[in-house]
C-alpha cells in the first residue's frame, strides 16, 4: 500500500494514544483488559511444523501455570515478558496427534482458576497439496468497502468506530463479502480465474477504516465486511466458479486500536520512538551497499503512518504470532495466494523465514510480494532463487513488476523515441536476465494505490485496448483492478477515493447497474467485451502462460512478439501509430517460418502471412500462426 504525504487527519482517540504512547510510558493502556485471549484460537493435527506458540492474553495471566493433558502435545515451556497480562505456552505436538478437543488449565497455587476449550482440529483432505496461483491465472483486484454492498445490515456494526458514510470519499461505504460472493458470476464470466480483495480483516479505526491497511485484529474478518464464515463461504463459492482466492497480508504494521497495541506484551513488539518518526519510504537503503544505517533503520522501523505501527518481527514472539496467523489462515479458509503488503519494509530475514515456514506447510502455495520499486535489479533482488551478490533468497515466488507498470504508463501515450513508446516495454523486457523466474512476476496497469490507468493514458479508449493486450500477452502473472472494464477514470493525488469509487450497481437502489451490458455505455461495453474475448482465450492456453517469449526491437512505433510452445505459437504485433502501417513478414522469419496463416483472435479472421500484413492504426493484433 502506499500513504499520501499529505498531512493526515487524526481522530482524537488517536490522537490521545499516541500522547500517551510518546510520553515514555511505553505499556500504558487505554482500555482495560476484560477478555481472556488465546492466539491462535485453535489449530490443526498433523501440521509439518511441530511447535506451537499460543499467546494468552489476560489480566495477571503471567503468574499462572498452564497444564496440558492430552495425548500428543506436550507444553516445552511457558514465558512471562514484561507485561503481567500475557503468558507465552510453547507446545511440542507429536506427529501422530489426534484431531480433538481438550481442557488447557491455567493453575495458581495448585487450584484450577482458568480453563480454554482449545481444538486440534482434522485437516482438510489435501489441503497441504493444494496449488497457488500461476502464469495461467489473471486476477480481478477489488476492493471490498467498494464493489458491492450484499448486505445492509452490517453497514453499521456495534463496537466498529467508523459508521457508513457514502458521500465521504475516505468513507465507509458498505460494500461487504455479501456482494463479492453475490457477483461471482460475473467476474468469471469475464474470465477471470483469481480473485485479490483487499485486506479483509477488521480496521476498527475512527476514520479511513475501508482500505483495510490497518488491521486490529489479525484473526477476524471485519465485521463490516462479514464474518469468518462467510468469508470461508465465499471462498468455498469462488473455487466452484473456478476464481481462486488471493489473501492480502499486512505484516509490515497493524492499525493503532489493535488489542494488543493498547496493551503492549513487551516494549519491542513495536519499533518505538521519542517523538512520532515516519518511515523515508527509501526502499533503496535496505539493497544499497553505501546507505547509512540511520536511514535504512528509519526506512525499516519508521512508521507507515501515525495510525500505523511499525511491528518489530526482530521479536521472537511476535515473529512466530505472524507466521502461525497466515499458516492459520490458509489452513482454515482454503485460499490460494497470499500477495504481502509493504514488501520491503519488514525486516527482509524475517519475511525469508515466513515464506519458508509458509512452503514447508504447503509446497505448491504461491505469494507475491508488493515491491514498489523502481528498477528492475531491486525488485529481482525480492523474487526467489534470485542470485545477487549478498546471498539474500526472499522464498517469494512471485513480486509486483513496477519496471514494467511504469514502462506502460508512457509507452502508448508518447512520441517514439530511442528509448521513447514501444522501446519502453522492450527495454524492461529485456533486462529479465536478472529474474530468476520472471514468468511469475505480476504485472498491472494500475491498482488500488495508482492512478487509473485509463486516466494515465488520456481517456484513450484504443490506447487502452492496446495496453490490455500487451498485458495478457507478454509474460507474468496479470492482475486488473475493479472497474478496468467499465473505463473508471480518477488521480491518486485527487484523494484516494478517486481510485476507490463505488462500481455502480453494487449497492441496491443505484441508478446504473454496469453488472449487465443494458447499464454499460457503447464505450465500456466495447472495452468489456475486448477484455471478456482476451480473457476467455487465455484461459487454459498454454502458450501464453508456459510459452517462451521472443521479441523484436520496435521500430517506428510497431512491436512484434511472439510465444511459443511446442507446435503453438502466437505473433502479437502492437501499431501504435494513427495510421494503418504495412508490416513486411520477412523480418519475422526465424518466428514464422513454416506457418503460412494466421487466425486473428480478437476479429476471427484469417490472414496470410507471407509477404506483407497490413496494420490498422493504433490496434494491437493477436495471431494464432497456423501451418
Ligand atoms: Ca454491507
Amino acid at each position: 500500500m502506499k500513504i499520501s504525504l499529505r498531512p493526515h487527519s487524526l481522530s482524537f482517540i488517536s490522537s490521545l494514544f499516541l500522547l500517551i504512547l510518546f510520553s515514555g510510558s511505553l505499556l500504558a493502556q487505554t482500555r482495560p483488559v476484560n477478555e481472556f485471549r488465546i492466539e491462535p484460537p485453535f489449530w490443526w493435527a498433523g501440521m509439518q511444523c511441530s511447535k506451537l506458540q499460543l499467546l494468552v492474553h489476560a489480566k495477571d495471566v503471567s503468574g499462572l501455570k498452564a497444564v496440558v493433558n492430552y495425548p500428543g502435545i506436550t507444553i516445552q515451556d511457558q514465558v512471562s515478558v514484561e507485561n503481567p497480562n500475557y503468558l507465552f505456552i510453547n507446545l511440542l505436538l507429536d506427529k501422530d496427534l489426534k484431531p480433538g478437543s481438550f481442557d488447557l488449565q491455567f493453575m495458581a497455587k495448585g487450584k484450577v482458576v482458568r480453563s480454554y476449550r482449545y481444538e486440534m482440529k482434522q485437516r482438510v483432505a489435501g489441503s497441504a497439496s493444494r496449488k497457488g496461483f500461476t502464469p495461467s491465472d489473471v486476477i480481478y483486484l477489488l476492493m471490498p468497502d467498494r464493489f458491492a454492498n450484499g448486505n445492509p445490515a452490517n453497514d453499521s456494526m456495534p463496537g466498529m468506530l467508523e459508521k457508513p458514510d457514502r458521500s465521504k470519499p475516505l468513507g465507509r461505504h458498505g460494500g461487504d463479502l455479501a456482494g463479492i460472493r453475490k457477483h461471482l458470476g460475473y467476474i468469471s464470466e469475464l474470465g477471470f480465474t483469481a480473485l485479490w480483495p483487499n485486506p479483509v480483516l477488521e480496521n476498527n479505526n475512527a476514520a479511513q477504516s475501508y482500505h483495510g491497511y490497518a488491521i486490529t485484529d489479525f484473526y477476524k474478518v471485519d465485521p463490516r465486511l462479514g464474518t469468518n464464515e462467510e468469508y470461508l463461504e465465499l471462498i468455498a463459492d469462488a473455487h466452484a466458479k473456478g476464481l481462486k482466492v488471493i489473501m492480502d497480508m499486512v505484516f509490515n504494521h497493524c492499525g493503532i486500536n489493535h488489542w494488543f497495541i493498547n496493551d503492549l506484551p513487551m516494549k519491542n513488539w513495536i519499533h518505538q520512538f521519542p517523538q512520532y518518526t515516519r518511515s523515508n519510504f527509501r526502499a533503496e537503503s535496505v539493497t544499497d551497499l553505501y546507505a547509512a544505517e540511520a536511514d535504512r533503520n528509519r526506512m525499516l522501523q519508521g512508521w507507515f503512518d501515525r495510525n500505523m505501527p511499525d511491528l518489530d518481527q526482530r521479536n521472537p514472539f511476535l515473529r512466530e504470532y505472524l507466521i502461525q496467523n497466515s499458516i492459520w489462515w490458509i489452513e482454515y479458509s482454503g485460499i490460494d495466494g497470499i500477495r504481502l503488503d509493504t514488501q520491503p519494509y519488514p525486516y527482509k530475514e524475517m519475511m525469508a523465514e515466513w515464506t519458508k515456514r509458509v512452503n514447508a506447510e504447503y509446497p505448491d502455495f504461491t505469494i507475491v510480494g508488493e515491491a514498489w520499486l523502481q528498477k528492475e535489479s531491486m525488485t529481482s533482488y525480492y523474487q526467489k532463487d534470485t542470485e545477487l551478490g549478498d546471498g539474500y533468497n526472499s522464498g517469494l515466488h512471485s513480486v509486483t513488476d513496477f519496471p514494467l507498470y511504469n514502462a506502460t504508463t508512457r509507452a502508448f501515450t508518447e512520441n517514439e523515441g530511442w528509448t521513447e513508446g514501444m522501446a519502453r516495454l522492450y527495454y524492461v523486457l529485456a533486462q529479465d536476465f536478472l529474474y530468476a523466474n520472471p514468468s511469475y512476476l505480476l504485472t498491472f496497469l494500475d491498482n488500488h494505490d495508482l492512478n487509473r490507468y485509463y486516466n494515465t493514458i488520456g481517456n484513450d479508449l484504443k490506447a487502452m485496448k492496446m495496453a490490455l493486450t500487451f498485458l495478457l500477452t507478454t509474460r507474468g502473472i496479470p492482475q486488473i483492478y475493479y472497474g478496468t472494464e467499465l473505463l473508471m477514470d480518477g488521480q491518486e493525488h485527487v484523494n484516494h477515493g478517486e481510485i476507490r469509487k463505488d462500481f455502480p450497481g453494487g449497492w441496491p437502489g443505484d441508478s446504473i447497474n454496469a453488472f449487465t451490458p443494458q447499464g454499460r455505455t457503447n464505450e465500456q461495453n466495447e472495452v468489456f467485451n475486448h477484455l471478456q474475448r482476451l480473457l476467455q482465450w487465455r484461459k487454459d492456453n498454454e502458450v501464453i502462460s508456459q510459452g517462451s517469449l521472443k521479441h523484436f526491437v520496435p521500430e517506428d512505433g510497431v512491436y512484434v512478439y511472439f510465444r511459443t510452445k511446442g507446435d503453438q505459437k502466437v505473433m502479437v504485433i502492437i501499431n501504435r501509430n494513427p495510421e494503418q502501417k504495412v508490416l513486411k513478414t520477412s523480418r519475422y522469419e526465424e518466428c514464422i517460418n513454416g506457418y503460412a496463416t494466421a487466425f486473428e483472435v480478437l476479429t476471427g479472421r484469417l490472414v496470410s502471412l507471407s509477404g506483407e500484413v497490413v496494420l490498422p492504426a493504433r490496434t494491437a493484433l493477436v495471431y494464432e500462426l497456423k501451418k
